[in-house]
């Protein structure tokens, strides 16, 4: 463990500069700021490439520790977050990995690679962050007393991969939104196996972007203000995923640190590619962060055009990256900006009143983020499909639709001057219908996912209306099944 003179501390990106700082075990169980802005740390810590060299060879378990107990400080002490890490990272809940492994890398092409990082419980990578999470809210329930209840909404995988690190915890309640349409039965039938004890599954017949507009009306009514959050919002969940950066880059370039690589992040919620650019603030050689859209190409346009607009979201065969409005987005360009919150505000400000804000509106160039080592393309269907018959054709190896939107990102951006590596972010198991598009056959799925959609109709799940109506009989669903906060 390093000695580090920064004591991280966590302020809100919209702050007007006159509530307090917090501390990162403060900002997990919070979630959103009150303020509307989200958690940040007010720096980064910094590490040598001797100190990052050290980390080679490490377990993951491990390497988990050494990076991400830098941004937690010490609201748990280092004893404590290696039992926590143990625990989320154990061979029972990875239970596929070769080795003790559970980050491995892949190579596909000259200088291009693949990190594997779906072989957690729920087959995405967002398990990985997760199962930490789950962990950290434990433990500090424990130790501070009480409980919290937690609301999240899902289009796909944060459903389930939040319920497999939830499950059974005494003092954590989940209830999960999810459209009643939408999701593949792959992940409605994952959803429906975790659902009772804690778990709360709500199917509401609206659309996603309506779901995520209720939490936010929940998130602002004070009755349910102090609800928590396992979306990315949630800082929790961006410090658990800036190791598995390390433990590529380690990997990669075998124990040597100095030599850049370049990343490429399928996203959404652009949580990942905050991962990325966080490891690079503290000090990972990283050239550049490449951002892989799919047809919602909203992040591809802000990067290649310093222009920001509103676009409703429309549904592809890469649903997890449909996402309209990345959320943090806001930690990066707030960051970008020297930590103004001012500024911050007033862009916000400006992309909600009138669905459009252009860098130079806040006398910035158009290149702002690419001159921060951003990139960026965006993939489609077709894309999809080729990149993963190409990918199986050339190197063997099945990728799902998200993971193909990134390297056909790659395939088209990079001069693979030097390594590549492209976050895979689920397994193909989860999209059936698509690998038999893409591949004419479907591939073996892991033993513990045989049988699993035997479950029928809306079993597990309650179902709500959309509207107002909805709003209502959420807000008494909740009320009756939340457990006290003491
Ligand atoms: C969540 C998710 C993404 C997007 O990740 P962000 O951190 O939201 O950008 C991409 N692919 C899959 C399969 C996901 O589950």
């Amino acid at each position: 463990m390093y000695d580090s003179d920064i004591m991280p501390e966590y302020v809100s990106t919209r702050s007007k500069g006159d509530t307090e700082s917090k501390s990162y075990s403060d900002v997990l169980l919070e979630g959103l700021a009150r303020d509307g802005g989200l958690y940040v740390p007010t720096e980064y810590p910094h590490l040598t490439p001797t100190q990052i060299e050290n980390f080679a060879g490490l377990s993951y378990s491990d390497l988990f520790v050494e990076v991400k107990s830098l941004l937690v400080g010490d609201s748990m002490d280092i004893q404590t977050q290696m039992q926590l890490a143990d625990a989320a990272y154990s061979e029972e809940k990875f239970p596929d990995t070769q080795n003790g492994n559970i980050t491995p890398i892949i190579q596909i092409d000259d200088n291009l690679y693949i990190q594997d990082l779906s072989e957690g419980p729920t087959a995405a990578f967002k398990d990985l962050a997760l199962q930490a999470v789950g962990q950290d809210m434990n433990h500090e329930l424990n130790h501070r007393g009480g409980s919290l209840n937690i609301l999240g909404g899902t289009s796909g995988d944060t459903g389930s991969a939040a319920e497999a690190a939830v499950k059974g915890l005494g003092n954590v309640t989940l209830f999960m939104l999810s459209p009643l349409d939408g999701m593949s039965d792959f992940q409605r039938a994952q959803m429906a196996a975790l659902s009772g004890g804690n778990i709360h599954n709500i199917a509401v017949d609206e659309p996603f972007d309506h779901l995520q507009a209720k939490i936010k009306e929940l998130n602002n009514d004070p009755e349910f203000a102090d609800l928590g959050a396992v979306n990315s919002i949630n800082y929790g969940r961006v410090a658990s995923q800036v190791p598995y950066y390390f433990s590529a880059y380690l990997q990669v370039k075998e124990g040597k640190v100095g030599e850049p690589v370049d990343f490429v992040v399928p996203s959404g919620n652009m949580g990942n590619a905050l991962a990325a650019y966080i490891a690079q603030k503290m000090g990972l050689p990283i050239r550049n962060i490449i951002i892989a859209t799919n047809e919602n190409s909203g992040l591809d346009h802000l990067i290649q055009t310093g222009q920001y607009k509103k676009k409703p979201s429309s549904i592809t065969s890469s649903p997890s990256m449909d996402i309209a409005v990345a959320s943090n987005y806001e930690r990066v360009i707030h960051d970008i900006l020297g930590g103004n919150a001012d500024l911050t505000r007033q862009y916000y400000e400006q992309f909600e009143r009138t669905g459009l804000v252009d860098f130079r509106d806040i006398d910035r160039p158009s290149n702002l983020l690419k001159a921060a080592g951003f990139d960026s393309g965006n993939s489609n269907h077709d894309k999809r499909v080729q990149t993963t018959r190409r990918v199986y054709k050339e190197a063997g190896v099945i990728i799902d639709p998200h993971t193909a939107d990134g390297v056909a990102v790659a395939y088209e951006k990079s001069q693979f001057e030097v390594p590549t590596i492209c976050m895979e972010t689920a397994l193909p198991v989860k999209f059936e219908p698509f690998m038999q598009e893409a591949l004419g056959f479907i591939p073996e799925r892991p033993e513990r996912f045989k049988g699993l959609e035997s479950v029928s109709g809306n079993e597990g799940f309650v179902v709500i209306p959309g509207g107002s109506l909805g709003t209502a009989a959420l807000k008494d669903y909740i009320r009756n099944n939340a457990q006290p906060r003491v």
